[in-house]
């Protein structure tokens, strides 16, 4: 048995067949052009499941689909993409028609949360929080092994939960979220107020072929001894240990998975981190909290796969 596992994000839309084991068979991306409407994008995505299907037949049992953004489950629709801008978008049931394949939908951090659960963890750990830490921050929270959605399956906002009362502006539109803190945006943001001359920084630090700002620049900085890029690397380990502290406190996880782009910065924030995490008074769920980092970028259409391989079949 095959499951086609679908990660759309606001750029790129990514695809890949994968077996039960999580083994990679076959992949494929296309831009994704939201602007172009749904219609249109779910035609293409269509049209890719059509090519798996020439190479993969009747193996191909089911379709799990990671969107970003606010997700009803039930209902395979997408109540809302920022990134996308669409409202209202049902997808899972025009793509069972077209496919004749079922399909399960839910946020893309889910289902990055249920890769982290089948791939990294092998599900020795049953309540695991995953953080996703790219532009923004995204989570989901797999408890006694199962994906929690909460009672709208808006559960694991955990990017806006607010840590700073009044403090930076985040893309939600509020203030003071942990991901006004943490995400990429807000990171590089920082880091112009401490670093100086930016095109200066940029000439030294930066990855050839990549001349900007980045996350990657500000580690190479912090590696190379520079203490304006340690120094927003702490801060971000500080409000980073913050927002899990709570979440620790309320969940009591296993394991805690980071992953996505920040997370290679891991050397310079972690520290910091753990130290915000060390301090706290009722030390038992701390004590027993594993942090992981993943390293792979696919956790979400891998975890899409396997989810609908778990569930999408009815
Ligand atoms: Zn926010």
């Amino acid at each position: 048995m095959l499951g086609i596992g679908i990660d759309i994000g606001g750029t790129n839309t990514k695809l890949v067949v994968v077996n039960r084991a999580g083994k990679l068979l076959a992949h494929e991306r296309f831009r994704t052009e939201a602007a172009k409407g749904p219609a249109s994008f779910i035609k293409r995505l269509a049209e890719v499941v059509a090519c798996f299907r020439r190479d993969y037949g009747r193996q191909l049992v089911s379709i799990g689909i990671g969107a970003a953004g606010d997700v009803d489950p039930e209902r395979g629709l997408l109540r809302f993409s920022p990134n996308l801008a669409w409202r209202s978008v049902k997808l899972a049931g025009p793509l069972e028609k077209m496919t004749g394949l079922p399909c399960a939908m839910e946020n893309d951090a889910n289902m990055a949360a249920w890769g982290a659960y089948e791939l990294e963890l092998r599900r020795k750990t049953d309540d695991i929080l995953t953080l996703t830490l790219g532009t923004g921050i995204g989570s989901g929270l797999i408890l006694g092994g199962k994906l929690y959605h909460g009672s709208s399956g808006s559960a694991g906002e955990a990017g806006h939960l607010k840590i700073v009362p009044n403090g930076r502006a985040c893309h939600c539109g509020g203030r003071g979220c942990l991901e006004a803190y943490c995400g990429s945006y807000a990171i590089i943001a920082r880091a112009r107020e401490l670093i100086g001359n930016e095109k200066a920084f940029v000439k030294k630090f930066a990855a050839p072929g990549h001349e900007k700002l980045n996350t990657i620049c500000l580690t190479n900085a912090a590696a190379a001894g520079h203490a304006g890029a340690r120094r927003v690397w702490s801060e971000t380990g500080q409000h980073l240990g913050m927002g899990l502290a709570g979440l620790i406190l309320v969940l009591n996880p296993g394991c805690v998975v980071l992953t996505g782009g920040v997370s290679k910065a891991r050397k310079w924030f972690l520290p910091a981190m753990r130290k915000v995490l060390g301090n706290q008074q009722i030390k038992t769920p701390f004590e027993k909290v594993k942090i992981r980092i993943s390293d792979n970028a696919d956790l979400g259409s891998y975890g899409a796969a396997l989810f609908g391989l778990e569930h999408g079949l009815k």
